[in-house]
């Protein structure tokens, strides 16, 4: 407890032991003065506190917000660009104090989290920010009676949650559109991984962002996120997170007539025939299984192998996957680090067991390994490999959203595709043949919103992003998010 943040010398200034909420362009305690535990789950110390803030902060937050609209709403957009350049400059020049509290936050590699995370949320600002300055609007000529002309206006104040497997990246995915378009935002990132949040709040004061344009409150789910959705000045609600939470955002937002934005669960099937591209493609599965602890919703977390290839595949994949062993996330050699909470490690563990007690067998990981030195206490689970169970186990209906995969053979196309279809979600696939029409036959009929063929989680951000089914409504990315954000509204001129 007390740490102080001797890396975070951009400004000087060591993070308080406990986080503030951002509110009113001010750091502010929680109303409540209650307070979580902030826990580092590659060693088990609880190093700092977030606070449990509750519907008087959502309130105060959104009160800020609704006061900034006016002027940010009608903020030339030259100005928007400039500011949100400017913030990412700000998160490209502290990337190393941000990396760093993303990794104590979260559990992941050091590596990763400089390497992909942290630089992905400076892309989210500057992408949305030269967004903004390329919108262009649609007319409508009626020969020489009327002309229609469609304004695309900002909602007003919107609300954004995020979960904890990809914090800033995440959170700033939402942020970065919705105030690239004019909206003022009250945002809540996940009460695991507050940490690169809170920082982003002394980035956007030091940026020069007009007070209550931004507002980050923190706080659990239920009570927090729930305020913010139910709060009837927040007209849209940007959500990432699981399945069983967007039930209740939208159950919460439908009869208030919320705009909704629900980026959800997955169980992804990654279909690999006998013709891809070997060496290529077992890489990028042991990366697709595996990254960031499984803990991507992107993971491909069911493995459909075709029959004449599986045996072949489950020696080598089982090999590589053995050597992974999870370690110290400070480490660079550690190609695991560990899983987020004590909650969900035991969720994993559970998983595992409950794959072991449907008939599955265990052919790598299957249990927790214990850190050395300072990690002794940290929540480290063997990348997991598992064979032998049905389609419609819950083992391989169900999101377990850690390092556990499973492979099933198929015979033929049509079993692929009736294996990978069999699931209540629909989030992304991968497809590894070097048949071009084959890889285009089954990803016409993979019900999936993100198709990768030969690759895997190879992102432009230009183009559409979410799920069918039960992984969610509507989608993310380029000119997504920005409709998303905004309100279309006709004007008819009669001439
Ligand atoms: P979660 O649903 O528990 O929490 C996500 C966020 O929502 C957190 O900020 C949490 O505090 C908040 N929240 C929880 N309950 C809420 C409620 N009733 N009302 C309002 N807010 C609420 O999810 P998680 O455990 O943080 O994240 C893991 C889940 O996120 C997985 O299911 C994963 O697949 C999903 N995910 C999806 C995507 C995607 O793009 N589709 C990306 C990343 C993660």
């Amino acid at each position: 407890m007390g740490l102080a943040f001797p890396y975070f010398c951009w400004m000087n200034l060591s993070a308080p032991a406990q986080i503030a909420n951002y509110i009113g362009g001010k750091l502010q305690a929680p109303l409540n003065n209650r307070y979580l535990p902030n826990v580092n789950p590659a060693t088990g110390e609880e190093y700092s506190q977030t606070p449990d803030s509750d519907h008087a902060d959502v309130s105060a937050a959104e009160e800020a917000a609704r006061g900034a609209f006016a002027a940010w709403s009608v903020t030339p957009a030259e100005e928007r660009f400039r500011l949100l350049n400017r913030i990412a400059d700000l998160i490209d020049q502290n990337l190393e104090a941000l990396a760093l509290a993303e990794t104590n936050d979260n559990g992941k590699p050091l590596w990763l989290s400089k390497r992909v995370d942290i630089p992905r949320a400076s892309s989210n600002f500057r992408f949305f920010a030269t967004g903004i300055m390329h919108v262009s609007t649609e007319s409508h000529g009626m020969e020489d009676k009327a002309i229609n002309y469609t304004l695309r206006q900002p909602v007003g104040v919107v609300g954004c949650i995020s979960p904890w497997n990809l914090p800033l990246y995440l959170f700033t995915w939402k942020i970065a559109p919705a105030l690239a378009a004019g909206n003022c935002v009250v945002a809540k990132p996940s009460e695991v991984t507050p940490m690169t949040a809170y920082l982003l709040s002394l980035i956007c004061i030091e940026a020069g962002l007009p007070a209550g344009v931004l507002n980050i409150v923190h706080g659990g789910g239920p009570e927090c996120g729930a305020a913010i959705v139910a709060h009837p000045g927040i007209k849209a609600i940007s959500f990432t997170g699981s399945t069983r939470a967007g039930k209740q955002i939208a159950a919460t937002a439908a009869p208030m007539f919320k705009k909704i934005s629900l980026e959800l669960g997955g169980k992804n099937p990654n279909i690999i025939f006998a013709d891809c591209d070997w060496e290529k493609m077992i890489r990028t599965t042991l990366q697709s299984s595996f990254s960031n602890q499984g803990q991507i919703c992107l993971c491909g977390s069911r493995i459909l192998i075709e029959e004449s290839i599986y045996e072949k595949f489950k020696t080598e994949f089982v090999a590589r996957a053995r050597k992974l062993t999870p370690g110290d996330p400070l480490d660079d050699n550690s190609k695991q680090g560990a899983v987020v909470s004590k909650l969900h490690y035991d969720k994993v563990l559970a998983c595992i067991a409950l794959a072991q007690e449907e008939g599955g067998t265990v052919l790598a990981g299957g249990q927790a390994v214990k850190g050395s030195g300072r990690c002794a206490d940290g929540l480290f689970i063997a990348p997991t490999v598992i064979e032998g169970l049905g389609a419609n186990c819950r083992t391989n209906m169900e999101e377990i959203f850690g390092p556990v995969v499973t492979l099933q053979p198929f015979k033929t196309e049509d079993e692929a595709l009736q294996l990978a279809n069999t699931s209540d979600y629909g989030l992304s696939a991968t497809i590894w043949t070097q048949d071009v029409s084959r890889a285009n036959r089954v990803a016409m009929k993979v019900q999936s919103g993100i198709i990768w063929v030969n690759c895997w989680l190879l992102r432009d951000l230009r183009t559409p992003f979410g799920g069918f089914k039960n992984s969610g409504v509507g989608r993310e990315g380029g000119w997504d998010a920005l409709r998303f954000f905004t309100e279309p509204k006709n004007v008819c001129i009669e001439l």
